[in-house]
Parts: C-alpha cells; structure tokens; sequence
C-alpha cells in the first residue's frame, strides 16, 4: 500500500485551517481493510454559521471577489486547475485511499476534473444578457448575475468530480460556496480546498465544511443566508433538501440524484461489442454510479449469446486492492456493502438466474463480486430499485415499442442507452427516451461541455455546458425610459 501523505483535516473557512467549534473530529475509513484513515474535524451548526458568514462577506458589493474582472476569476480557475494537473497524482492516491477506488481511475478523475475548470474558466467572461425589443419608448435588457451564497453538498462515489462540477460553475458566474463533502471522503475536498487557496481565491469565497448530512449539510440547506443549494446524492436525501431548502428563504434548488438507467440492445449489434459496453454501464465505479445502467435490455435472437457474453466479461473484471493494477476496489463502507449483497439475495429469492458473481470477494474490506442476473423481470426489486453496486440485471424484450415502455417505466430518468446499426431504431430511442442524457453505441460519456442531469426523480437542473452556468446565475432585466430627445 502506497503510503499518503495526509495534509489537510481540519475545516476551511475563510482561507484558514480551524478546528470545529466543539472540537469533534470523525475517523474516516479505508474500506479496502475498514481501518481508520485519520480523524476530521467534524463541522456542525455552528461552524456552518462561520462559514456562511465568511461567505457572506466575500459576496459583499466592494469586496475583492464582487469587484475583480471577470477575466480574473476565470485567471484564478485556470491556475487551480494548474495546481490540479501539478497534484493529480497526490489526488488520485487520496482518493484511492479514502474512497476505494483504483488508482489509475482516481487519477484520471482528477485531471479530468482540471479539464472541467479550465471549461468554465473560460466561461467567466463570456456570460451575457441580451438586448430586448419591449414595447414602449424603452431600451430594455438584461443583465446575468451571480445568485449569491451556495451551500453545494456533495457524494462519496465521485468525490473530486463532483466537488469540481459544484463549485468551478459557482466560481465562474461569482458566487461564493461552501461546500460539505460526504462523510465517507473528505479528504481530496479538503486538498482541493488547499489549491484553491494556492490558487489566489480570495478568504470566504470557497468554504469546506466537512461533516455528516442530518447536522452540518441541514444547517447548511436550512440557512436563511444561503440563496442556494447544489446537492448531488439519493432522491430520498434530496427530498428532505428540497424541503429544507424552502422554509425560512426560498433558495434555488439543484439536485442530481439516483437512477436505474435502461441500456437497450438490439438483434443487430454486435454482440461482444454490445457485451462490453453494457458491462461498463453498470459495472464502471463498482456500480456506485448514479447514472450506471444496470437494467440491461437485449432482444430475444441474441439474449442467449448476450448474456454467456456478459458473464465471461464479468467474471474476468479484476477486483482488488485498488493500489493495484485492478477495475474495482471495495464498496465505500459496511453500509452499502451490506445493502448491495442484501439485493443479490434478494435477486436470487425472487427468481433470477445469477450467472456471475453474486458473494462477497475474500473476506475483508468491501469487496464485492461483479455479480450478473439473467431472466430479470421489470416488476422484480433487483430491476426496479437503485443498488449501487456491481450488479447487472438482463432482461428479454422482442419489439421497439414494448422495450421503449419497459424501460421508460421508472420513477427516475438519468441515462439511456441504445445499442443498434439501424439509425431508425436508434433515434426513436433517442426522441422518445425519458432520460437527462442518451447515449447510442456508447453510455456515460460526459464530458465538461455537456449538460448532465435528470428526468422525473432523478433531479432538477443540470451540471456542466452552458446549462451548468445558468444555475448559478440570476436574470436581471433593467428597462430604461427612452422620451424622444428635445433638441435644445
Ligand atoms: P446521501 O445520504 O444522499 O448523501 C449525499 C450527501 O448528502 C452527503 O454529503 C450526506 O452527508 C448529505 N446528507 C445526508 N442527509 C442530509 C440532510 N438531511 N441534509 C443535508 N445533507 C444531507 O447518500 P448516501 O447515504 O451516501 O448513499 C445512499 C444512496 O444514495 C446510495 O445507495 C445511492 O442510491 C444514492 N447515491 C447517489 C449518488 C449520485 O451520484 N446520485 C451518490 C451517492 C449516493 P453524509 O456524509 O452524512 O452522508
Ligand atoms: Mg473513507
């Protein structure tokens, strides 16, 4: 095991390192052994408080932040996604060992999350109203504006993407942040929060409070001086948000939350093709994928060869010590280990054929084995509710209509997926998909440009593009009375 250097545990805010108002401090864990990592500081309330406080200061009309060109905040975004690509090694191996995941994967999630900087860094100074033709003797425009203070509360799966996708956006159109990693992966946020002070950011404007949901996050999305609240995590945590967030203010709401995303592939794809790319779907991130797709549609003429196709490529994904040259790490903790194999029970007494995988792998750490049900039917828990975790369910259809209403059956709708050569099958599944994004001969290809966000349950809002932005911006339309000019 690599050793890492830890830097970072206490609070950030307003550019300083503190402990928690109360002193408590929380292990994080590594779940490749389940030891303890090191202790955090453990944000609540009170710490909230100073954090929104020197939030609300930074976002002052005359402070440095309010008044620097636009030009500069995307200066100061490209230096820390400068810093990142300098530190993605250092990244990914905290990743790798609060999170689990390999290392090789951890380290390209942290220079693509410099990519997705460096995209709206270049976004700071091109954000623009529009002139407006209103009735009347006016001039009339409008002007975009940051929305203030956003309180960004963040998951465990993807921790330095989904710290990059919260805050680079905010950072571009001005707001100021703070940001609550997940309990189970604070340390890149903290790391991160180090180059963001090395970057040049002035104090207050990135905040992290590290600390558990029902106490700091509440504080957060509850306060009356946050304007607005970005959440990335389940549709049933994003709930509460949603709720919390319109008590005492009414703040803007962005929330990217579960799925249990449709992959359909028709009699004639290529079937190893088709294999590998559904195995992907649901496997990438040990299946801790919000959008992966773990309900595998596959017409009848192929489904036999299909699913032989799928437990071969399954059984062959490497598991292990994610310091090692592997595809998967361990489960991020006991929790979702023991939620993830209570479905493989599940899937098993309800009747499905389990034709790869379906134990624990070894017996410490959170290891999981890719775990592949054939003879998945819709109305079966295994098909119908998010596991979050390396297992893929196949189910059999016969025709486009029947398999569209299949797979448009769900309460969520992040991803879809389409795998054919007939280009008519192919787009009627793209224009009639009820899902934020669709992917044909391919899945979970996003990147910075691209808007990400879901259907129905799965979300309101997007993350990234131009769509990304527009959450963190307010329209200002100013009107001018226009007399007709007295010449004197
Ligand atoms: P979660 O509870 O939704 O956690 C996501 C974030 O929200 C964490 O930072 C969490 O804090 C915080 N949080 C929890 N309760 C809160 C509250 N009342 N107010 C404000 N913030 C709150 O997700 P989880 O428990 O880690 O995982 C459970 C399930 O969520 C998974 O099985 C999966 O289905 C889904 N999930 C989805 C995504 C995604 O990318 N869409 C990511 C992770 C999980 P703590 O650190 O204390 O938990
Ligand atoms: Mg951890």
């Amino acid at each position: 095991m690599a050793k890492v250097d830890i830097k970072y545990t206490k609070l950030f805010i307003n550019n300083e390192w503190v402990d928690s108002v109360s002193k408590k401090t929380f292990p994080t864990i590594n779940p490749h052994d389940e030891s303890v990592i090191t202790q955090v500081a453990e944000g609540d309330k009170a710490d909230v408080d100073l954090a929104v406080n020197a939030a609300v200061k930074a976002f002052h009309r005359y402070s440095e932040w309010r008044t620097m060109d636009a030009s500069q905040r995307g200066r100061l975004l490209n230096k820390l996604a400068d810093l990142m690509e300098r530190d993605s090694k250092y990244l990914g191996q905290l990743e790798t060992l609060d999170c689990g995941k390999p290392v090789k994967t951890a380290t390209g999630e942290a220079l693509w999350s410099a990519q997705v900087v460096r995209y709206f860094a270049g976004k700071a100074d091109k954000i623009h109203g529009n002139t407006i033709p209103a009735d009347g003797p006016v001039i009339s425009m409008t002007m975009k504006e940051p929305v203030g203070v956003c309180g960004q509360i963040i998951p465990w799966n993807y921790p330095i993407p989904m710290f990059v996708w919260k805050i680079a956006p905010a950072l571009a159109a001005g707001c100021t942040i703070i940001v609550k990693p997940a309990e189970q992966t604070p340390l890149t946020a903290l790391a991160m929060a180090a180059l963001v002070k090395e970057a040049g950011f002035p104090p207050g404007v990135v905040n992290v409070v590290p600390g558990y949901g029902p106490t700091a996050g509440a504080a957060l999305t509850s306060h009356p001086k946050v304007d607005k609240v970005a959440f990335t995590g389940s549709t049933e945590v994003g709930r509460i948000i949603m709720t919390a967030a319109s008590q005492v203010n009414l703040k803007r709401v962005t929330l990217e939350l579960g799925g249990k995303s449709p992959l359909v592939i028709f009699n004639d794809a290529d079937i190893d093709m088709a294999a590998e790319i559904a195995h992907d779907a649901a496997f990438a991130n040990g299946g801790q994928c919000c959008v992966a797709a773990t309900r595998t549609y596959v017409q009848s003429e192929i489904y036999d060869k299909f699913v032989a196709k799928a437990a071969e490529v399954a059984k062959k994904r490497a598991v292990g010590n994610p310091f090692d040259d592997v595809h998967q790490g361990p489960q991020i903790d006991d929790e979702m280990f023991g939620k993830v194999m209570n479905y493989i029970k599940i899937g098993k007494s309800e009747g499905a054929r389990c034709v790869a995988g379906g134990d624990r792998k070894g017996k410490s750490g959170y290891y999981i084995e890719p775990t592949v049900f054939a003879d998945v039917k819709d109305n079966m828990k295994i098909a119908r509710e998010e596991i979050f975790g390396p297992v893929q369910s196949i189910l059999k259809f016969e025709t486009f209509e029947e398999v569209l209403d299949r797979a448009n059956d769900s309460n969520y709708g992040l991803g879809a997926g389409v795998v054919t050569n007939d280009i008519n099958l192919a787009m009627n599944f793209v224009k009639h998909a009820r899902a934020g994004s669709v992917w044909v001969n391919m899945y979970d290809y996003v990147t910075p440009q691209t808007p990400f966000g879901g259907f129905r349950d799965s979300g309101i809002g997007r993350e990234l593009g131009e769509d990304g932005i527009q959450q963190y911006l307010e329209t200002k339309t100013v009107t001018i009375s226009l007399p007709k000019a007295q010449s004197k």
